[in-house]
This record gives C-alpha cells, structure tokens and sequence, in this order.
C-alpha cells in the first residue's frame, strides 16, 4: 500500500480565517465617549466585543446585533455611539460601505434591521462595528444561502481543544491575568482547512457562550483553522443540554438551505445532536473517549484521520 506523507501536505487556505478581512478600513475620525465613566472604563480594561455571525436565506429578515463590553467582568458599555460598516464580498470590486450609527442600549447592545428595501443576496458579507468613542470594534459574517450549500460542522472544546478542561482554565486564568492559551489538538486545524479548501463552507457550533466570541476567534486565528461561521450559544439553554441547543441549531440552517455533510464533536451530546438531523452516522466523527459509541466514527489522532479523508478521496476519482 502506497504511503502517504499527510504531514507535508500545504493547504491553500491556511491563513484565510483574517486574511479575508479586505481592503484597509476607512479612517474614523477619532471622537469621544458620551460618559466621563466610559471613558475611565475603558481606558483601563480590555475590549471584548461580540458580532454574532448569521446564516440566513434572502427571504429571511436580518437583525443585525452586537455588544460591547470591556474587562475580565465583561462591564457593558452603555449608551455610547457605534458605528456599522458593511463590505459585501459578491460585488466584483467591493468596497467599505457606511451603513448608520446606533447608541448601545442598557446591556451594551446595538440592533439593526434590514428593511426590505435593502435585502442582502446570496453570498457572504461582513460587517464591523466600531465604537467610536476608542475606535476598538467587533466583526459580523453573514452568509446568505440561495441554493444547497454544502457545511462541515466543528464543535471545539475537546474536539479541537484537547479537553473541555482548556477553557475552563483560559477562563480561571483570565481573571488572574495570566495568558493561559487552550491546546489544540495536534493536525487538528489540517483537517479543518482540507475541508476548506474541499470547497466546504465551516460551522464552528459551540456551546460556549457569546462572551466568549472574541477569545474564541482570536484562539482559532493563532492555531491556523480557516475562516468559518462561528455559532455560540446565546439561548440560555445549559450546556448540559447541548444537544438541544445543537440540535434545534442545525435543523434551523437546514431548512434555511444548507447541506450538512460531515459533523465532529466529542460529547454524547454532539452524538445526541448529530443524529436529530438523520445524517448516517458514519458521516459523524467523534473524538475521545466517546469515540465509536452510537455507530460513529472515532478519531484517534487528527494526522492519522487527514491521512484517511486524503486517501479515500484520492480513491474516489479511480
Ligand atoms: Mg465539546
């Protein structure tokens, strides 16, 4: 049997998760917070600011959301001016387009509807959302579905991290001030990017909660997994029902157009979830001790399971 060395193999796209942010954003006059106590916040406390990513379809309508919030407490920042940019990907020379300003509300959230007039076609945009007051911001995707679009979907805590205890330590950590960087698995992010540059759109579908999005992008970026929809859970369901929430999740972007073709996790609950959307199960890959279980597919090393998906592809167009 012929070898194959996984471990050389580049990927195209593996820088691709920021180096999709595009042309240099337009310069923001600097200007100044509303509250003397905003700007006494601030100045000492680290931004954590969320845009929460959308799949939607062209006949959905869409709500823009973002929230602002500084320091380990994560304070909301309250009525302060943010200012929405949009730059549409689909248009042949895109460009950054000012969209309005809006003041966050009592729990430091802005909300923007897109009326009918203006509805968003198929394909992916971007938005950023600056607060203008230290010009420090957040990003938004969404992708418009048309027709089937194909998906992968990830969880991440100990499917990509090495176990769910590497949050809870970033977490502990944080508020200590120290930089604790969860652990991802080895060749894990190889994976990730093979499907990506398979043409496969990325899910990552966590059961973390939103005020955790920005360390989550920052941790995906610096391990080189490639751009994908980021889904956190903003329901208030418990993670001990993680299944729920993932299952009503995912039957929510099926019926708005995608096609999920494979799906990793490592809970029961990822099995649980996997399963409500009568996928066949070898189509679910399962890392850990769970691995197996439910007529699944374990994963016992990323590097050996990319040799797998790189082999069985190739053998595909025999
Ligand atoms: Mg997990």
């Amino acid at each position: 049997m012929e070898f194959l060395a996984c471990d050389n193999i580049e990927f195209k796209s593996r820088e691709y998760f920021y180096n999709l942010i595009p042309k240099q954003f337009p310069h923001i006059k600097k200007t100044y917070f509303r509250h003397w106590y905003n700007t006494l916040f601030t100045s000492s406390h680290s931004p954590y600011h969320n845009g929460y990513d959308i799949i939607a379809n062209e006949k959905d309508s869409i709500i823009i959301h973002g929230k602002f919030h500084y320091g380990d407490f994560r304070k909301d920042l309250e009525d302060e001016w943010i200012s929405i940019f949009m730059y549409n990907f689909n248009l042949p020379n895109p460009n950054w387009v000012y969209i309005t300003r809006i003041l966050t509300d009592n729990d430091g959230q802005i909300f923007h509807h897109f009326t009918k007039d203006k509805t968003l076609k198929n394909g992916l945009y971007l938005f950023k959302f600056i607060v203008e007051g230290d010009r420090t911001s957040a990003d938004m995707y969404i992708r418009i579905l048309s027709e089937k679009e194909d998906y992968v979907i990830f969880d991440i805590d100990g499917t990509l991290t090495i176990s769910d205890n590497e949050l809870i330590k970033e977490s502990f950590y944080e508020f200590l001030d120290v930089h604790y960087k969860p652990k991802a698995y080895k060749d894990a992010y190889k994976v990730v990017n093979y499907y990506k540059d398979k043409g496969y759109n990325i899910l990552y579908l966590t059961a973390r909660p939103s005020w955790l999005i920005s360390n989550t992008l920052n941790w995906l970026k610096e391990n080189g997994f490639p751009f994908g929809i980021l889904h956190t859970n903003e329901t208030g369901i418990p993670s001990t029902y993680a299944d729920i929430y993932k299952s009503m999740y995912l039957k929510t972007i099926i019926s708005k157009g995608a096609n999920i073709n494979y799906l990793y996790g490592n809970a029961l609950t990822d099995i649980s979830a996997y399963k409500s959307i009568n996928i066949s199960h070898d189509k679910i890959f399962i890392v850990g001790e769970h691995g197996g279980k439910s007529g699944t597919n374990p994963i016992y090393n990323y590097t050996d399971h990319l040799c797998n998906l790189i082999s069985l592809s190739q053998n595909s167009f025999l």
